[in-house]
């Protein structure tokens, strides 16, 4: 008997610090896909959906997908996106039904202007019109700030267990199968998380140095290859720039039936985390710091990579600070690229004057113009292009990319990316589509805190870690002014 599966995506990392709204635009200008759409954007590449699509081939589900939508970090979801994304599927569910399931790729911190759990109060709704029976399966990031709601309305939760987040499909492969067990074998499973008293932690999720996230995570592992009746075993990092009650870590074990042992697993994996709350695997440093120390670095093969970590577009970052950027051209770095400063006004300015031109610029530094002022000087514009692509890998490897037209600018001698829309620069394609190889740069410049490591680790002499403490994205907690976390936390209260 063919069952009938419902498949969509609504995903946000809402960093509520952010002044800047996330409206239906800003879906659009990164991926908003329908029906086929769907299907045809996300078959075959290393994302979550496209897990959910093959787990349908491999158990002959038939499928409905009304969306999959996803916007980069920003401020809070606006009531009129959430409500217009969410009716979607909600009316999918009532028209095009019953459904024998449903699977979700969702994030998991996302927060609305209308309620701070806006997984919680989707997975709400859809669990209130399904009903207790009706499996309902969801992948998260591992970023994921998870309420007792999440896990009231769920059944089976995973989030990914790879920062930079590479293994979005394994993910949804666990919930795609869990969810089948469910109507082919009777799995009842139940969801126990456990919080601790902590806006951030396991060294925010980090997996490529040894550190607290692969310990803890290994200890998870123990519990599950020791105890037959427990799936799952989720760590949540979480995403500290959130102002909200259940911001920070947790840990989720979803299991089989009631079982008062798994909740105590989760409580005693959330005390690890704890007892190594302060240990981290990078080494952030000044900028005055950062290119001092970029300048001595042994010649060799790769480029110094440094990482602007304090304005990560990719955690809400305004991706127009020119902090990092200025104090490049100001070392007279050459054989240097970066990417990117978030600027229409000059993208378009560019685009008008046409490769060859030398234009007077005044860029970035135009959202908060605390953090640095722009950048005014003359510029050539060296290559222009249209802003799409596939990234090659490894993370999303597959996945459409349309940054909208966008330009390279050389500006003092350094090849700058601008665009006019924000996105980490996740994989090398956001140099390569306009023309440079990053494998033949001596210094490269990255709008990303951590995601970056997946395709310029490989190619680096060395990374650095830019963060001043200045940006919406910083480990500057304390500066932040929070008011909604629950109290006391560390590292605002607790030492
Ligand atoms: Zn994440």
């Amino acid at each position: 008997m063919s069952r009938k599966i419902l498949i969509a995506s609504l995903k946000h990392e809402t960093n509520t610090f952010s002044k800047l709204p996330t409206d239906i635009a800003a879906y659009e200008a990164r991926t908003l896909y329908r029906g086929q759409e769907v299907i045809d954007r996300h078959k075959g590449t290393r994302v979550e959906v496209a897990a959910f699509l093959d787990a349908a081939e491999t158990y002959g589900w038939e499928i409905v997908t009304p969306i999959s939508a996803s916007a980069t970090p920003s401020g809070r979801v606006t009531e009129e996106a959430f409500e217009t994304f969410a009716s979607e599927i909600m009316a999918s569910l009532k028209d095009e039904g019953p459904f024998d399931a449903v699977l979700l790729a969702l994030h998991g911190a996302m927060v609305t202007t209308h309620d701070e759990d806006g997984e919680g109060l989707l997975l709400e709704r859809v669990r209130a019109y399904i009903g207790p029976d009706i499996p309902l399966g969801v992948s998260l990031d591992l970023h994921a700030n998870f309420t007792d709601r999440m896990a009231a309305n769920a059944d089976v939760l995973v989030s990914f267990r790879t920062y930079p987040h590479i293994d979005g499909y394994e993910t949804a492969e666990v919930v795609a199968n869990l969810t089948h067990g469910m109507l082919e074998r009777g799995l009842k499973p139940k969801t126990y998380v456990a919080r601790g008293q902590m806006l951030d932690g396991v060294d925010h999720g980090r997996t490529t140095s040894p550190g607290p996230m692969l310990e803890v995570l290994a200890l998870a592992d123990a519990h599950t290859a020791r105890e037959a009746d427990i799936h799952t075993i989720t760590v949540n990092a979480g995403f500290p720039w959130t102002d909200i009650h259940d911001v920070g870590p947790t840990v989720v074990v979803v299991g089989e039936g009631n079982n008062p042992r798994h909740q105590e697993i989760a409580n005693e994996l959330v005390g690890e985390i704890w007892t190594r709350r302060a240990n981290i695997t990078i080494d952030p440093m000044s900028t005055v710091d950062a290119i001092a120390r970029a300048k001595v670095v042994p010649a060799g093969e790769g480029a110094v990579v440094l990482a602007d970590f304090a304005d990560n577009p990719g955690g809400g970052g305004y991706n127009d600070s020119t902090k990092l950027l200025a104090a490049m051209i100001e070392a007279g770095f050459e054989n240097a690229a970066f990417s990117n400063i978030y600027d229409p006004a000059v993208t378009k300015q560019a685009l008008t004057a046409g490769i060859g031109a030398e234009i007077d610029i005044s860029l970035g530094g135009k959202t908060e113009t605390d953090f640095a002022p722009p950048i005014v000087t003359k510029a050539t514009v060296k290559a222009t292009g249209d802003g799409k692509f596939h990234m090659e890998g490894p993370m999303a490897q597959g996945s459409y990319v349309d940054m909208w037209p966008c330009v390279l600018l050389d500006i003092g001698g350094i090849d700058v990316v601008v665009t006019q829309t924000r996105l980490q620069v996740l994989d090398r394609q956001y140099f390569r589509h306009l023309g440079i190889n990053p494998e033949d740069k001596d210094f490269l410049g990255v709008k990303s805190a951590q995601h970056f490591r997946a395709a310029f680790a490989p190619i680096a002499r060395e990374i650095l870690v830019v963060d001043e403490g200045d940006g919406i994205t910083s480990r500057n907690y304390p500066v932040l002014p929070y008011k909604n976390v629950r109290r006391p936390v560390w590292p605002l209260d607790l030492d």
